[in-house]
């Protein structure tokens, strides 16, 4: 069923006992609806549990209140029935990306809330809005017509997803009513050089120097207008930092000149890989992640794979992408 914000507010009016679900592979966009949500929610008295079926990475630890307010599956599976009345899945875009909550996706009614274009509108009730800069800020309009009291720890909550799907407000996504929701945000509360300092100036040491590894294995094609990476096991341990608090650097290598698409293989368990895909200007690399079973938006996109052979998976790709840089280059004009 197709939805709107007013069908999203009147189930949640209807509903005391809220299980907010999250995806696996965790982003600030996904960590900071949930922790909005759920504080929003309890201001109207609601019963709320925020739930992701995956590790948060430690960058988004810093910030006390999300791992106050994030639990697990574990936490919840055991009288979930009796517990919950309604789910409400947030900036997810298939059933898979919810991990062990997939199987109870039949059991329970499902609002489902999303800004990517390639969402599968599996809720009962699907709100999917790909002109929103985040999910965060299909929350805020939620909280909004609420019209939930908000404190600076909420405020700050709610913008930290905000700011970081949209590059810290620099990406094609950041139109004008991204800034307007943002500066409602900041005069609520939030302070925006709080939550960049804590994501953006606060890198472990032992991550600069793993993109000196990165670096070694980049690689570059299609005239410049292809770089991609490999990042391992191997590496992230020579480093002892965990595949859950791994940086992908898949943004550092975007940012070369002329580069349009750029490509990070991520070894997250043995044989199995995340495919991290950006784009600069023009392709839709979102395409390129449906057609391998992943999901995105135009300028980010990913999928997972499982080789045994991973440079000649990287091969494959990588000159299947080039060919859609080939093909698509001639529909453009610039
Ligand atoms: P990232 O490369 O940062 O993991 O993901 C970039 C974007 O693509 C995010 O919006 C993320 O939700 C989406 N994405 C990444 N991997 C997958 C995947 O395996 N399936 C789906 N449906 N979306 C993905
Ligand atoms: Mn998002």
């Amino acid at each position: 069923m197709k939805g709107n914000i007013k069908e999203i507010t009147k189930e949640i009016v209807k509903n005391e006992k809220i299980l907010l679900v999250g995806h696996i592979l965790p982003d600030g966009d996904d960590v900071s609806s949930l922790t909005s949500m759920k504080l929003g929610l309890e201001k109207l008295g609601k019963k709320v549990s925020a739930v992701i079926d995956d590790d948060i990475p430690e960058y988004l630890l810093q910030f006390p209140t999300i791992k106050a307010s994030i639990e697990s599956f574990k936490d919840v599976e055991n009288n979930i029935y009796q517990n919950f009345d309604l789910m409400i899945i947030l900036d997810s875009s298939s059933p898979d990306r919810v991990g062990r909550f997939e199987k109870y996706l039949n059991s329970f009614r499902v609002l489902l809330i999303d800004h990517h274009v390639t969402n599968t509108h599996f809720g009962n009730i699907n709100w999917v809005d790909p002109t929103m800069g985040s999910t965060a800020q299909m929350v805020y309009r939620i909280l909004k017509d609420f019209n939930i009291d908000y404190d600076n720890e909420l405020a700050n909550m709610n913008l930290l997803g905000i700011a970081t799907d949209t590059g810290f407000f620099k990406y094609q996504n950041a139109g004008s009513t991204v800034f307007r929701d943002a500066a409602d945000l900041i005069e609520k509360g939030a302070n925006i050089s709080y939550i960049a300092n804590t994501i953006l100036d606060n890198t472990p040491l032992e991550h600069i120097l793993l993109y000196k590894d990165i670096l070694n294995e980049l690689k570059i094609t299609s005239e410049g207008r292809i770089a991609y990476s490999l990042l391992t096991l191997g590496m992230l341990a020579k480093y002892n930092i965990l595949p859950k608090d791994s940086p992908s650097f898949v943004e550092n290598i975007r940012s070369i000149r002329n580069v349009e698409i750029a490509i990070v293989f991520q070894e997250y368990k043995e044989n199995l890989y995340h495919v991290s895909l950006r784009s600069k200007k023009w392709a839709d690399v979102s395409k390129i992640a449906l057609k391998y079973g992943g999901g995105g938006h135009p300028r980010a996109a990913g999928f997972s794979i499982q080789t045994r052979n991973i440079e000649k998976s990287i091969k494959e790709i990588v000159e299947d992408i080039s060919k859609y840089l080939r093909e698509s280059i001639g529909d453009l004009t610039f």
